[in-house]
């Protein structure tokens, strides 16, 4: 299939063309993002492959569908940025890359734990420049924490077993529970519960109505004060306004995040010679206890070899009229 590919980065055509081996399609790399300004690029492509920041809302779907696109395959695993509605009118179909490396986010948050409470990249930075100092680097152990997971679906177990591999005691909140978590150790509480009893929140959940600013004003002050707040899900589910006030108060004791609502105008790019128009990224920054990476949860050789393989077996299915297993339907 000839496919136009949006958001892309090096990396992303390295992968491809490795797994791509016998040229069974045909890709096109657009560095630019997908949105309804950018459409007329996908003339004369039957696919479209798209990544967390593209935007497909309903006018993009209306002119893909008009320039003759039969399929989206987003090669990620949220859909959040896809109107399933508009795609389904159109017999669009969506397919996905539902599951290609969970270790990889879940070691991120775990990363994201450590470098907060353990300081390691103030520490860096100070040894670097001949100051041998402790003072300000204190942390606290994880083992016999608590640490609260919202969301425990691929990523969200991995995390927790690891976790509890710390010795930590480990709270969930989820629409289904999992068994086998309980049997490793894992309680199931309320949201409320979980929150005023965790050292650590680490969200794992999907970016969908019911789930958008799970973490809110009343939310957040529910949390244990002092306690530390991890997001590698979508920014969606953290209201940034709410949080930096909780954060400015002191009652937000850490923030790590890998994702951002606004990420769409910052993330993957670099900006070290622009004026960042986005304050709130800029106070958020500004804050010695939070710590921000862009999106790279996902990013491990094995992460990327799994998601070109999945997109490139995806393509192949539609291709040969064959059912689509990680299609993503319209509920
Ligand atoms: P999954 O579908 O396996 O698990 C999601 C879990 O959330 C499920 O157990 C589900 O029951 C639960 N859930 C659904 N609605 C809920 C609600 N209202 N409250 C609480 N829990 C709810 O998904 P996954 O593979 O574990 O991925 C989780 C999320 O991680 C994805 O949706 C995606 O947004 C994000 N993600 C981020 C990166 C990154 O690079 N940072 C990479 C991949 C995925």
């Amino acid at each position: 299939m000839k496919v136009a590919l949006f958001s892309t980065q090096a990396y992303d055509k390295d992968y491809f063309e490795q797994s791509n081996v016998n040229k069974i399609h045909s890709f096109t790399y657009f560095e630019t993002s997908l949105d309804e300004f950018t459409t007329n690029l996908t003339l004369g492509f039957e696919a479209v492959c798209v990544f967390v920041n593209d935007r497909l809302n309903r006018k993009t779907i209306e002119q893909l569908h008009q320039n003759g696109i039969k399929i989206i395959a987003l090669r990620c695993a949220g859909f959040n940025n896809v109107d399933l509605e508009a795609a389904s009118e159109m017999n669009i179909k969506v397919v996905r890359v539902p599951s290609y490396s969970p270790n990889a986010v879940a070691e991120h948050a775990v990363a994201l734990i450590l470098t907060l409470n353990r300081k390691t990249h103030k520490a860096f930075n100070r040894v670097k420049e001949n100051n041998f100092s402790l003072d300000r680097l204190m942390g606290f152990d994880l083992y016999e924490k608590t640490v609260g997971v919202i969301g425990t679906g691929k990523i969200g177990a991995i995390f927790c077993k690891i976790m509890l591999g710390f010795g930590c005691n480990v709270v969930a909140y989820d629409v289904q529970k999992s068994d086998e978590l309980i049997k490793q150790g894992v309680r199931y509480s309320s949201l409320d519960d979980l929150l005023a009893n965790s050292d650590i929140v680490s969200l794992h959940c999907p970016l969908i109505p019911q789930t958008l600013h799970i973490l809110n004003r009343i939310s957040l002050e529910k949390m244990k004060k002092g306690s530390m707040l991890i997001n590698t899900s979508r920014g969606g589910l953290i209201n940034t306004k709410d949080v930096i006030k909780e954060l400015k108060r002191g009652h937000l004791g850490y923030l790590g995040i890998d994702v951002y609502e606004q990420e769409g105008d910052l993330f993957f790019k670099d900006l070290s010679e622009s004026i960042i128009q986005d304050d709130d990224i800029l106070r958020l920054m500004s804050f010695p206890n939070v710590l921000i990476t862009a999106h790279q949860g996902f990013f491990t050789k094995e992460a990327l070899t799994q998601i070109s393989m999945t997109t490139l077996n995806n393509l192949t299915s539609f291709e040969n009229g064959e059912t689509l297993s990680n299609e993503v339907k319209n509920k």
